[in-house]
Formats: C-alpha cells, structure tokens, sequence
C-alpha cells in the first residue's frame, strides 16, 4: 500500500481515487464500443480464391500478348526500363492491312521475365499495334526460377495469350476460376472488359 504525503488534504486524494475509476471505466467501455463496432462493419478482407478480387480498372497483372499483331518493332523493349523483354524475329515484319496481322519474318521468341518486370506498363504505350496488354492475372507462382520467364510465342502456339497460373490447376471446382481458365485457352483477352465484378 502506498502512502499519501500527509500534506495532501483528504478531500483532494478522494477526487483522484474516483477520477481513476471514472477514467478506467470510461476507457474500457469506449475501447469495447469501437470493437463492437468493427464486429458488424464490412470485412476489408476476402475469402479467395473462394471469393474473387475486385480490381481496379487500371490494374497491371500478367500481360496479355497477341502475336499475330507484333512487328517486332522492339519499342517496348526500348521502353523497358530493367530489360526483361525478349524478342527474336527472323526477318523484319510488318501488318498486313488486308488481314490486320503481322506479315513478313517470324516471331521467333517474343519472352518477358517476371523475376525482373515491374509491372510498370510503359512497353505498352509505345506499341504501334496495341498487341502487348497488361492483364488481370496476378497470380505467377511457380516451382522453378526458368518458369518466371514466359514464352509468350509458345503460347500463341496453343491459343492462348496469357499464361495459366498454378492455382487455376488446383481449383477448377471454384466456378470463377474454372470460367476463367476456360477464357484464357480459348485465347480471348482480358484487358478489354477486364473490370471483374464487384465481389
Ligand atoms: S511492365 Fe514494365 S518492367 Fe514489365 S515488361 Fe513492361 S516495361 Fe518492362
Ligand atoms: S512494341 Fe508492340 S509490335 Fe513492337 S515488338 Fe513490342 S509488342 Fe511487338
């Protein structure tokens, strides 16, 4: 038990003894009020993949590339500020306006390293024919560092202009994950009506 100063009148040491119960009682109540309240907000966090994330419309994931469109001009391989595209052609190519495709050489490799990109965006402002997109997927695990670069080319070579994250292998009974495996093969892009629903 701690004393009191004897100088100290009785009256005063009275008030400090009720003005602590007061403050205790009144900050744990307060305290209490303000989980209560955060017990019937709205969580900020989802159950995924169960639940799927909303995305900003100007969301930057995993590109979306189309190769019949890319002359291989390398302007987003200039606009690359850490290097990670790669792009190999076997003659100069150029769209053909009948087709509205890429005609001429090969597009031998057209790569992107995801160890390295930023997800920055600037490879494709300067794109001359709109063929290099950012997508929706977020999503690249992978078991092995080789996985990290995508083969874009390989890709087309299937039809598809994205790659198909690991996770969508593991959880084909989530219906959205089973619709959304099912628009990357069919090679249909994202990018174009890529708000995904509020959830
Ligand atoms: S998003 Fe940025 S870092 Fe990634 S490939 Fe494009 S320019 Fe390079
Ligand atoms: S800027 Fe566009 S057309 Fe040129 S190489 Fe890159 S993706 Fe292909």
């Amino acid at each position: 038990m701690t004393s009191q100063p004897a100088d100290i009148p009785a009256d005063v040491r009275q008030d400090g003894y009720f003005r602590n119960i007061r403050n205790a009682v009144t900050s744990i109540v307060s305290g209490m009020l303000l989980t209560l309240r955060y017990c019937f907000s709205r969580s900020v966090t989802i159950h995924y993949p169960f639940e799927r994330i909303a995305f900003s419309p100007r969301y930057r994931g995993i590109h979306e590339f189309e190769a019949d469109k890319c002359i291989a001009c390398d302007q987003c391989v200039k606009a690359c500020p850490v290097d990670c595209i790669y792009i190999e052609k076997s003659a100069p190519r150029k769209i053909d306006k009948a087709t509205g495709k890429a005609a001429g050489g090969e597009l031998l490799r057209f790569a992107i390293d995801y160890q390295k990109c930023m997800f920055c965006a600037l490879c494709t402002e300067p794109c001359p024919t709109a063929c290099i997109h950012m997508g929706k997927n977020h999503d690249l695990s992978s078991f092995t560092r080789k996985d990290m670069i995508v083969e874009f080319t390989e890709l087309d070579k299937k039809g598809q202009r994205t790659p198909l994250p690991l996770y969508m292998q593991k959880n084909l009974h989530i219906p959205w994950i089973a619709r959304e495996k099912q628009r990357i093969e069919s090679g249909t892009l994202a990018t174009q009506e890529a708000d995904i629903p509020s959830v």
